[in-house]
Formats: structure tokens, sequence, C-alpha cells
């Protein structure tokens, strides 16, 4: 496994932005992922948390300030490089079109043996099997054959499948699916026990177990702590 080896992310004083012609919606931001933490991000709606993690696949320009993860520079790789290293489970998970294999493992580095055993750590194994055409079966735009709940759990295997060092996971807002929620919440402590997890936590129950919560308000970082002494 090469870079990044460890999975420490570090803000340095970063705005962003969505274009050049739009205001700025992340403010000075500066935070030490220090790798292997689990942290928690909080913070009203609107307050920038999806955004803060979409700075990381540079999917909103970070116009001022830097984002290093083991010490590189993400702005100076390319993005295919960047992006096929880091894993996340958006707030609205997507799939592609295409078949289950290829949404799992587009890059095909793993083996049907490798996926079969991703699909059973997110529970999806038996989803799977019981498709017309098992890992071959097609997914319809967008992944509409599937649950939100359940995209989110392809979106889990396609992470554990990457041997990513970092995970992001951004909590559905829409659908408050306790089952997902508490697969999510296993793997992370098992799977990824080793690995930066940095949660968009929408319960409180989510981010008890945080080694640091970061609270974002109007695209400043509001507050850092331990779950105790906020
Ligand atoms: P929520 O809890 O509702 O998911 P959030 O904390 O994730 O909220 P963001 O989605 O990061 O908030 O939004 C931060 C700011 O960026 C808001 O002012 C929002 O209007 C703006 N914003 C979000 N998406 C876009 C976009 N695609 N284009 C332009 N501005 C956007
Ligand atoms: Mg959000």
């Amino acid at each position: 496994r090469n870079w990044p080896e460890m999975g420490h992310v570090i803000y340095n004083r970063v705005h962003a932005r969505y274009a050049a012609t739009l205001p700025a919606i992340l403010h000075y931001v500066s935070i030490d992922f220090k790798p292997g933490m689990k942290v928690g991000i909080c913070g009203r709606t609107g307050s920038g948390k999806s955004s803060l993690t979409l700075t990381l696949f540079r999917i909103i320009d970070t116009f001022k300030g830097s984002i290093h993860i083991d010490g590189i520079d993400i702005g100076k790789l390319s993005l295919v490089d960047l992006r096929s290293r880091l894993a996340i489970i958006p707030q609205d998970p997507f799939m592609f079109t295409g078949t289950v294999r290829f949404n799992l493992d587009p890059e095909e580095r793993r083996s049907d043996a490798e996926i079969w055993e991703a699909l059973e750590v997110a529970q999806l194994k038996e989803l799977v099997r019981d498709l017309p055409n098992n890992l071959d079966s097609m997914v319809h735009e967008g992944g509409d054959n599937f649950s939100v709940g359940e995209r989110q759990l392809f979106c889990l295997a396609r992470a554990i499948l990457k041997k990513t060092r970092i995970l992001i996971m951004d909590e559905a807002t829409a659908s408050i699916d306790v089952h997902t929620d508490a697969i999510l919440q296993e793997v992370v402590a098992t799977a990824f026990h080793k690995e930066t997890v940095i949660t968009i936590a929408h319960r409180v129950s989510t981010i008890l177990d945080s080694d640091q919560i970061v609270v974002l308000s109007e695209g400043h970082v509001a507050e850092v702590g331990t779950p105790g002494s906020l």
C-alpha cells in the first residue's frame, strides 16, 4: 500500500468556494486529523460540513491555504490519483450505471472472492446473491433500484475494497436508517479500526465515541474538543 500510508490530514487555513464567482463557504479552517483518529464533524445545516469533506477530493476549490495528506499538498496531485486513494460515503450516495462489480471495484483490482468478502462485511451478500446476475447485475442510473441505505452500504463495500487509509462518512439526513447506521458504526469500529475516519454526524449518538469533535459554524471552526469537553 503506498500513499497515503498514515492517513494524516492537515487543513492549514483553508478558504474554499464552489466557484470563482461565488463567495467563500469555508474560512480559515485549520484542523489536524491525526492518523487513525475518529473525528466527528457537527454543526447546523449549511455550516459547511459536507463542503469541508469535498475539499479533500478537490470537488470544491481551496483558493487560499492548503490541505496536506501525509506531507503531500493535495493541490499538487492529479485528480485521478487523489480520488482513487480516498473513500467517501456521501450524504446522497450515488452509484454508477454499470454492473455491481464495476460499482464496487471500478479499477478492477480485486478478485471475486475479495468482493464477496467486502459484501459480507457490509451485509449486502444476500441482496447481491439474490440478484439475477449476482456481481454482473446492472445498476440502474444513479442506483435507484436500491434504497438510500443500501446505496450507502455499497459505498461502504467500495471503501473496504479500496483499502483506503482515510474514510469520510456523511450521514444521510433524509433517511434516518437505523439498520444502515448500525452496520456503518460496526464496520468503522472493526474494518476501519486503524484508519482515519471523518464522520459528519447528524445524530449525537454517532459522535459520542469519537476521539475528537469539530464544530463548524458559518464555515468557521467554532470549537474543537473531545466529546466530554464540549
Ligand atoms: P447539511 O447539514 O444540511 O448537510 P452542511 O453543513 O453539509 O449542511 P454544506 O452543504 O457544506 O452544509 O453547505 C455550506 C454552504 O455552501 C451553504 O451556504 C450552501 O448553500 C453552500 N453550497 C452547498 N452546495 C453548494 C453548491 N453545489 N453550489 C454552491 N453553493 C453550495
Ligand atoms: Mg451536508
